[in-house]
């Protein structure tokens, strides 16, 4: 029997249980470790003896991006210096990066935790992983590469984009499994057909993280490559990096490790808890986060929390697709609109494609108008393009309570990208 890295709770109780003690750790290990948490703890009025239940959480102080920028460039460490044996980086485009220390032990915790995303997608030694992603300050590629070695299957580091070699080594090595952001993926099935490969080669599964990936263009994907499935895998450079979550096969939510963090859910205004299975923003505490704990960290994600256990039978519990961050979130006339839930809309109307823009304006009238650009699917006849169009509209103002128009063009026609796609375009001044 291989080693397994999903944790063995008998029960939820057993889950909060060992919840409870690695808050309990957390708690009296950075307020003894870091100047930062030990003036927040203070100024919020609690000390670690306070820390009875798990709903003492919400007497803590929340932690936020500024925070580790302001701490730049060792934030929230809480070990000596001599204890951190990594660095890694956000992307960060405006002021400083995040940076995130770890511990060998972090590193440890965080490779298991990746193990575990691989063993969830039934991901075996016999296995080829080709990764696609980013490798150097950035977490994604350490983690895809070092969960791999961890699970006993072979990594190929190809690295993102070069669309030659990765073609050439899904023939060569015969690769079973790609790693990539949903925009890459895409654009290798696209290409593999294009190229007329895809009967030499061997692809299986597709892990998917970094960017949020519709049904649509799931679907569009899984069938350009005849694929047996694909999962999302979640996290942040914040939380150890990429492996914190993916959905197992049945795919009835994200299922998220909560042996290593737990997982509140906000509303970004008040900060009060969500209505049960409502969309806001990802709290979260870590539990046996050495180097660079997290105490009620604001991840700006959105998401919701999925109150049903899954048919698997894992226990572990799950969360929604990210549905997009809360400083994107587009308010149109006076109604909230996560990008995901366009992606959800329009994954629900057959004739259209994975590919879409947002285009928001003020005209002369003063109001705000939103167009949804979106690519009908390769094969149906353009002549029922009004009726799409009316279709769009119609599901848009029902679930979205938001008027809109649409605009319809061909397969192909909108640009794909190997990095992030950007769908957004606000033009409202
Ligand atoms: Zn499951």
């Amino acid at each position: 029997m291989n080693k397994t890295f999903m944790p063995r709770f008998k029960d939820m109780d057993q889950l909060f249980e060992h919840q409870l003690k690695g808050l309990k750790w957390t708690i009296a290990h950075v307020y003894k470790g870091s100047v930062f948490y030990k003036k927040q703890f203070k100024e919020a009025g609690v000390t670690p003896g306070d820390i009875k239940s798990l709903d003492d959480l919400s007497r803590l102080p929340f932690t936020t991006g500024n925070d580790l920028k302001e701490g730049y460039p060792l934030p929230l460490l809480c070990v000596p210096q001599k204890d951190v044996v990594r660095i890694h980086a956000s992307s960060g485009t405006t002021g400083k990066r995040k940076v995130l220390a770890y511990t060998a032990k972090d590193l440890d915790v965080w490779f298991d935790m990746f193990a575990r995303c691989y063993e969830m997608a039934g991901l075996t030694r016999e296995d080829r992983v080709q990764i696609a992603v980013g490798y150097g300050i950035w977490t994604a590629g350490m983690g895809f590469q070092l969960g791999c070695e961890r699970l006993g299957a072979m990594a190929i580091p190809v690295g993102p984009g070069n669309i030659d070699m990765q073609c050439q080594f899904l023939v060569d090595m015969q690769s079973t499994v790609f790693c990539c952001t949903a925009s890459m993926a895409l654009l290798m099935a696209e290409e593999v057909n294009k190229r007329g490969i895809k009967e030499k080669i061997n692809l299986k599964k597709i892990i998917l993280g970094s960017e949020r990936c519709s049904l649509a263009m799931q679907t569009k994907i899984k069938d350009l490559l005849g694929l047996e499935d694909m999962f999302d895998i979640t996290g942040m450079t914040e939380l150890y990096g990429p492996g914190t979550g993916l959905d197992c096969p049945m795919h009835e939510g994200i299922h998220y490790w909560a042996d290593r963090y737990i997982l509140e859910i906000l509303n970004p205004d008040t900060l009060e808890p969500v209505e049960k299975g409502e969309i806001g923003e990802m709290v979260i505490t870590t539990l046996c986060k050495e180097a660079a704990p997290l105490i009620r960290y604001r991840t700006r994600d959105l998401t919701r929390k999925i109150n049903t256990q899954c048919s698997c039978g894992n226990i572990l519990p799950m969360h929604d697709k990210i549905m997009g961050r809360s400083d994107d979130m587009i308010i149109l006339r006076g109604v909230n609109i996560y990008p995901g839930q366009i992606d959800e809309v329009l994954s629900s109307i057959p004739e259209v494609g994975s590919e879409y823009q947002l285009h928001l304006e003020r005209k002369d009238d003063g109001k705000e108008y939103m167009t949804i650009k979106a690519e009908i699917r390769q094969g149906p006849d353009l002549t029922n393009m009004e009726e799409i169009k009316a279709k769009i509209k119609k599901t848009v103002k029902s679930k979205i309570m938001v008027s809109c128009d649409a605009d319809i063009c061909v397969y192909g026609e909108l640009p794909r990208f190997a990095g992030k796609t950007r769908r957004i375009f606000d033009n409202r001044s």
